[in-house]
């Protein structure tokens, strides 16, 4: 457990050399612990060390853990913490209901379908609930997200849904050791980031830039992500 704190430890001290490197503030940018293939009690530590906003990619083991550390919480008082849950993974239509009611936002919303789903859903709960637009800025064809070119057209028709939010997009580098390439990745999805503020497409909701995780999360704060998606380099022995 001493060693989680110390990869903690070690992860923020690289954000906050590379938020230096950029000269941004470090309290703009967000870790979400992935704890997908993390240990319960790993879980339990990250939180005893006071991070709340943990993420999962598929909506069964989000509902398990979720079930697990909601029992741990209420068991532990003392430590009065909420944990925020952020749906990061591919969300199939008929699991938007089961979700929901979990988590605090979803970062891969990519398809209009998909969108309307989430806006019925969120109507019936009477809630407006928080969305992240993924991109597909790899360019890769087996990678999910809308392809760049389609965003800015795929949000403004989204901007009709009124029980959708849109606070952003989310985008996954190129899976490679390329540091270029995957610098060319995040460029491209802030870029879009600022042309869909620039254009008053979005809200003032619109703030979140959430992309870089273990291998990548320090060129992505260069790059200006404001959350980044962390799970091995905190979990994996
Ligand atoms: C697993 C996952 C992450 C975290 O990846 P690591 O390499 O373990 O840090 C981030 N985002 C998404 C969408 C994931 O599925």
């Amino acid at each position: 457990m001493q060693k989680i704190q110390d990869r903690l430890k070690r992860i923020n001290d690289n954000i906050a050399n590379a938020c230096v490197k950029a000269a941004r503030d470090p309290s703009e940018v967000k870790l979400v612990v992935v704890t997908k293939a993390a240990q319960l009690e790993a879980v339990k530590e990250v939180i005893r060390l006071g991070y709340n906003d943990l993420g999962e990619n598929r909506v069964q083991h989000l509902k398990k853990v979720h079930a697990e550390i909601q029992d741990f919480l209420e068991r532990n008082p003392k430590l009065d913490q909420q944990v925020n849950w952020h749906m990061i993974g591919h969300l199939q239509r008929n699991k938007v209901r089961q979700v929901l009611p979990l988590t605090c936002m979803v970062h891969s919303l990519d398809t209009l379908r998909l969108a309307e789903e989430i806006n019925t859903a969120a109507a019936k709960l009477g809630v407006k609930a928080k969305v992240l637009l993924q991109v597909n800025t790899s360019q890769e064809p087996q990678k999910y997200g809308m392809p760049v070119g389609a965003v800015i057209h795929l949000a403004e028709q989204m901007m009709s849904l009124k029980n959708i939010e849109i606070c952003g997009l989310m985008t996954m580098a190129a899976f490679t050791n390329d540091t270029g390439v995957v610098r060319s990745c995040f460029t491209r999805a802030k870029e879009l980031f600022e042309e869909l503020k620039g254009e008053g497409i979005v809200t003032s909701a619109f703030k979140e830039l959430s992309m870089g995780m273990s291998n990548d999360y320090t060129v992505a704060v260069e790059e200006g992500a404001t959350i980044l998606r962390v799970g091995s380099a905190i979990f994996a022995d």
